[in-house]
């Protein structure tokens, strides 16, 4: 039996005495929810990523997504492109706008969507409708970003906006350029508790249209034009507002903010830390029947969110049988993704079947997810080695 003690978790949050104090100081304030802190996470988010970005904070990654979605014009009887190697939240945002997801396979060399397969889907609806899908969704797997000048070429040439989800990339680069300062309309992070950057709950919208950024703000607050912040700063009588759309209740909170504020000075850091682990995995595992993780071309910085390997037919036992073996060591793994096809509301709502999609399919049923986190020590790091060792060798 494993001794409780030495359990090691899939993931944990990096807290700091600098995010508590914080925290203690917005209870101590009396202003709790969006507030000086929120807007203070915005504005060194948007100095973060520079180029005059602007920057949205919302109660999740998936209200952003969202009001982004809403925001370049997603409504009832569009479609919107994506991968159905994501997790549930990509493709159920498009369900709530009244729209359909069409899913295209991943490139099985980065896990991303396979920018050449957009273009044959692009056709292919263009000939069954007469009409282009309204979006392309992308998702930068792990923290991977997607090839985003093919995808930006083709969306741009047969007019459609580009939405990143970037739960995965903080912080990431794309030839050079940070996620979050590319060519899309809009790109949404996450700071769920078990991502990077983490506030509990959030995320944040940005973007360099001003258009997009003016809708998610009235929306992400029951449509209200002015935040109540902004109102208790201004001239204008502080009672007063006006409701201009049948908005939602996604802001983020100033107690959420105030981990933001502190965590966000901390993401190179972090990610120098989490591609430190994915390097020593890397040289420990080489010789053994796995593939590892794929690394990013143009020498452009991956922020390892997910360390996946992938067991290969030599390996001797299967997928889910390591994942009980590891536990058996006390060792947490996961899997990243379960298909959406698998899953029954989508393969049922849209008769998916797992032979279309043969390379988000094989890439499920090979991938364990390791540990990968900054509050592993080294020794931890060596047990997961020694263990993964232990069942392949
Ligand atoms: C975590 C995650 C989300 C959802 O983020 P929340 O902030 O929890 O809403 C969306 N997409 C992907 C790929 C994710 O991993």
């Amino acid at each position: 039996m494993i001794d409780k003690r030495d359990f090691l978790p899939f993931a944990l949050p990096d807290i700091g005495q600098e995010e508590i104090d914080e925290v203690v100081d917005t209870l101590r304030s009396g202003w709790l929810t969006m507030g000086p802190k929120v807007k203070r996470f915005e504005e060194d988010f948007a100095e973060f990523l520079g180029n005059g970005i602007e920057t949205v904070a919302v109660s999740s990654a998936t209200a952003g997504l969202h009001l982004a979605l809403e925001a370049v014009g997603v409504g009832p009887g569009d479609e919107v492109i994506t991968t159905p190697y994501t997790f549930t939240a990509t493709g159920e945002v498009i369900r709530y706008l009244g729209a359909d997801p069409v899913f295209v396979d991943i490139d099985p060399a980065t896990f991303n969507i396979d920018p050449k397969k957009i273009e044959q889907v692009i056709s292919a609806r263009l000939e069954a409708r007469g009409k282009a899908p309204k979006a392309i969704m992308t998702v930068h797997f792990g923290g991977l970003a997607c090839d985003m000048d093919a995808i930006g070429n083709t969306a741009h040439r047969l007019g459609l906006k580009v939405v990143e989800d970037a739960a995965h990339t903080l912080p990431a680069t794309y030839r050079g350029k940070l996620v979050g300062t590319l060519n899309s309309s809009a790109t949404v992070f996450s700071f769920y508790a078990t991502k990077a950057v983490t506030t509990g709950e959030g995320g944040m919208v940005v973007t360099k249209d001003p258009r997009i950024a003016d809708h998610c703000r009235t929306m992400r607050l029951h449509g209200i034009s002015r935040d109540p912040f902004e109102r208790h700063a201004s001239r204008k009588p502080s009672w007063y507002y006006e409701v201009v759309a049948p908005g939602y209740k996604y802001n983020m909170t100033d107690l959420a903010a105030s981990l933001g504020i502190h965590q966000l000075k901390k993401a190179w850091k972090f990610r120098e830390r989490r591609e430190e682990i994915a390097g020593i995995y890397d040289e420990a595992f080489k010789d053994l029947p796995l593939v590892l993780p794929p690394r990013p071309l143009h020498g452009d910085l991956h922020p390892w969110h997910l360390y996946v390997i992938r067991l290969t037919d030599e390996a001797n036992v299967g997928r889910d049988r390591f994942i009980e073996r590891m536990m058996e060591m006390g060792i947490a793994c996961s899997v990243h993704f379960i298909p959406l096809h698998f899953h029954p509301y989508w393969r049922d709502r849209y008769h998916l079947k797992p032979e279309d999609f043969p390379e988000a399919t094989k890439a499920y049923e090979r991938a364990v997810s390791l540990p990968v986190y900054t509050k592993m020590s080294d020794k931890d790091q060596d047990r997961v080695i020694t263990a993964v060792r232990n069942i392949l060798e």
